[in-house]
């Protein structure tokens, strides 16, 4: 058996030691005679596999006792849709920032249901900056204000959140979340698909405080009302018991490796490694303004893109994989997640510093 480095954006890499327990517990779940795939979801053991994962995310992020904590279908891009059908109450009018394609994407779907202000946009720059919020249009009146912290595919972060005010603020945080500590009690709602850093896909986490949770508009289905995913604990149809079951030991492994502060030192220093070897080279060149690089995705481009083909086929030969940028970037794109080993991330810089060398 080989294991590569696999710097994939999503679904992306799960640490070993979560796939060796869940190899190990497959076919017989501490002694039940059958795979957690095989139990029902309202089985004793399952309800407790499940509470417990809820429990820990609670407890690893501190997640405060006013937020409720869902697990859903369908992703976050479920969760662009949701949000607008679910916590607009009375108001008509959200505030959104256009920081990149998930953003983008975001506003799209919001459109169908409200009057989208979009308060900020990094289009001018091609999203490699944030304008400064003294040029941003907040709605104080608006029913909140929608923001991408991470952008996965143009590697754009910001890396404190900005003043909102009181508008209640809501975030993608699908790429980026459990990569650091947060203060959850500055949100009303955080999403996060699972298959970035805390599982494999078919999961997404919704943490939202409980005066956020309105009465939805009349056409919402009730698989996607926040309200009857709540009074039913997550369970209002059958839940991904399996993807869920799996971001428990994720965040069992979170814990025992250390919690949210030595995440977040060993996520700081992976970055600064990475962006350290491409500032310094020649041939590699991240275009992202320093005060906005993100943490978890890093794009890079060589300078001769014919070179691309090459680079790729070598790195993959040493086990660095799945380092092919986004097709609306090029070049290359290094996803560094928290189940990146540090070891990864060295193994990466030294081939990019030999690769360099022999095209010198
Ligand atoms: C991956 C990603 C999404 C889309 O997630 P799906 O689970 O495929 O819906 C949305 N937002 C961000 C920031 C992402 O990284």
């Amino acid at each position: 058996m080989k294991r590569v480095y696999n710097f994939s954006p999503g679904p992306a890499i799960l640490p070993e030691s979560v796939l060796q327990q869940a190899q190990k517990e497959l076919l017989d779940f501490q002694g039940t005679g059958m795979s957690v795939m095989e139990m029902s979801h309202r089985s004793e053991c399952y309800i407790a596999i499940a509470e417990k994962a809820r429990d820990n995310l609670r407890k690893v992020l501190s997640v405060p006792d006013n937020y409720h904590i869902l697990f859903l279908h369908g992703g976050a891009t479920a969760q662009f849709s949701m949000i607008p059908l679910n916590c607009l109450g009375t108001k008509t009018t959200t505030d959104y920032l256009h920081t990149g394609m998930w953003s983008g994407k975001a506003i799209e779907e919001a459109r169908r249901y409200c009057n989208v202000n979009v308060a900020m946009s990094c289009e001018d720059s091609q999203f490699m900056t944030i304008p400064s919020q003294s040029t941003w249009s907040l709605d104080p009146d608006a029913a909140y204000v929608h923001y991408t912290p991470n952008e996965t595919i143009g590697g754009l972060e910001f890396l404190t959140m900005p003043d909102f005010g009181d508008v209640p603020v809501v975030a993608d945080m699908s790429s980026t979340i459990l990569s650091r500590p947060i203060d959850v009690s500055r949100f009303a709602l955080i999403y996060a698909g699972a298959q970035k850093n805390l599982g494999p896909s078919g999961i997404t986490i919704v943490i939202i405080r409980d005066d956020f949770v309105k009465e939805p508009l009349p056409a919402t289905p009730g698989l996607f009302r926040y309200r009857d995913q709540i009074a039913q604990d997550s369970m209002y149809n059958t839940p991904p018991t399996f993807a869920w079951y799996l971001v428990g030991l994720v965040l069992e492994w979170i814990e025992t490796t250390g919690g949210l502060t030595a995440m977040e030192a060993k996520n700081k220093r992976k970055a600064a490694k990475l962006y350290k070897a491409i500032d310094e080279s020649h041939l590699y060149r991240n275009r992202v303004d320093p005060h906005y690089r993100s943490w978890m995705n890093i794009p890079f481009q060589l300078a001769d893109p014919k070179l691309d083909a090459l680079f790729l086929k070598q790195a993959e030969a040493l086990g660095l994989s799945n380092l092919k940028g986004h097709r609306s970037v090029g070049g290359m794109r290094a996803s560094i997640y928290n189940a990146m080993p540090e070891e990864g991330v060295d193994a990466l810089v030294t081939f990019m510093k030999s690769f360099e060398k022999e095209q010198a």
